[in-house]
């Protein structure tokens, strides 16, 4: 569950926050979509998330755990929970596909063994199977995101944020993204994820959270695209 109560941030000591007493409640296995113009405050929301930052005001609790009582060795433990996608995929360049999938294991010391067991059910799962040893650069956008979010989703965290993961993507990629985040999601974590596409929006008739200024001005079921 992720639980946010009159949350705020401001960046800097003067302005108008960038975030500004939101409140929300999501509950484990949800699918919500986030809108709001540029500068609205999406990105700003999941990095409070994933304590890339920290609100200067409210409560935040992601699946028990309270972040006001969050210490920083504790960081580590709460990113396992989370994965993460971006636009621009982050890949690392000179790893195969194989390699940028296992290496977010490696860091956290899994077995060699387990590795070889998980990454093939992880990119079937994304639709990569037969593209493990293909380099990034010999990818399309579209399998180039999938292969980001087998990365993310290869420790099985119980949450996934994707952050504008089709703003690069041409309408047949974004839409192979979109419908491995739907699978995901199936599989029980929950997603929230960004976007700009209002096509995506319709056609998904998910829970949309409208974010603008800094506020939450609507939040609604199984909602349509409707610029705030
Ligand atoms: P969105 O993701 O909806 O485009 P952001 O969360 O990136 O919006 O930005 C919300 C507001 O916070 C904007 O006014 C932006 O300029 C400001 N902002 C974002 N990140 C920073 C930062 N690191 N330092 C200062 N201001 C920031």
């Amino acid at each position: 569950m992720i639980l946010l109560d009159r949350v705020t941030k401001q960046y800097g000591r003067v302005g108008t926050p960038a975030l500004d007493r939101v409140s929300l409640h999501i509950e484990p296995k949800e699918f919500v979509i986030i809108i709001g113009a540029s500068g609205a405050g999406k990105s700003t929301l999941l990095k409070l998330l994933t304590r890339e930052e920290k609100p200067t005001g409210g409560k935040i609790i992601v699946g028990g755990i309270d972040y006001e009582q969050l210490k920083d060795r504790d960081i580590p433990l709460l990113r396992r929970k989370i994965g993460v996608v971006f636009q621009d995929f982050k890949l690392l360049p000179n790893k195969n596909v194989f390699e940028n999938v296992s290496f977010a294991l490696e860091i956290v010391g899994t077995s060699k063994s387990e590795i070889e067991h998980t990454i093939p059910k992880v990119l079937d799962i994304v639709g990569l199977k037969g593209k493990e040893k293909s380099m990034p650069s010999e990818l399309s956008g579209g399998e180039r995101q999938r292969v980001a979010i087998a990365r993310a989703v290869v420790r099985q965290p119980k949450i996934l944020m994707a952050d504008e993961p089709t703003g690069n993507l041409d309408p047949k990629n974004a839409w192979d993204v979109i419908r491995v985040l739907e699978k995901i999601n199936r599989y029980g974590t929950t997603v929230m994820l960004t976007t700009h596409n209002q096509e995506i929006v319709n056609k998904l008739k998910r829970r949309v959270i409208t974010i603008k200024d800094g506020k939450v001005v609507s939040d609604r079921a199984n909602a349509e695209y409707k610029v705030a």
